[in-house]
């Protein structure tokens, strides 16, 4: 199967890793709407969010983890959470994934939720993040 995300998950496409456990992996977006937008995907091929059953259950851990490290290290006020299912809801890569998005007090609300920041350097964002 030719799939992005699973190309990523299995290292065969390079990623900035953010968070890792035996269901899911987090990595940074490459094109960001905020300074941290990481996107999290289940190890296992699943197209969306429709096609799970038992929901992001599987992912729960994952999920919190990922979003407390980047408000943490990243010192954002806030996070969202977003998961695209089907070509009409906005998804481009069919292998589910929850986008978690820091939020900054200089560009708050859901209205500039999507607006992208540009001049993002994801080196020194991943830096920050993995302390590295
Ligand atoms: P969707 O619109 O499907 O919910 O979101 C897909 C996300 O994947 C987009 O925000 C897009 O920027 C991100 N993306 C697409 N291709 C790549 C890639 O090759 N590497 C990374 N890190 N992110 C990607
Ligand atoms: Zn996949």
């Amino acid at each position: 199967m030719d799939c992005l995300f699973c190309a990523i998950v299995a290292g065969e496409i390079p990623s900035r890793q953010v968070y890792a456990d035996e269901a899911a992996y987090a990595f940074l977006d490459i094109n960001p709407w905020h300074r941290g937008h990481t996107v999290l995907v289940p190890r296992r091929h699943v197209t969306d969010l429709l096609e799970l059953p038992e929901g992001l259950g599987e992912l729960t851990p994952a999920i919190s983890a990922t979003g407390r490290l980047l408000v943490e290290r990243l010192g954002a006020q806030g996070l969202n959470l977003l998961s695209n299912a089907g070509a009409v809801a906005g998804q481009e890569v069919f292998h589910l994934h929850v986008h978690l998005i820091p939020r900054y007090a200089d560009r708050p609300g859901m209205a500039g939720l999507m607006q992208r920041e540009t001049g993002i350097d994801l080196d020194e964002v991943h830096r920050q993040i993995v302390g590295a």
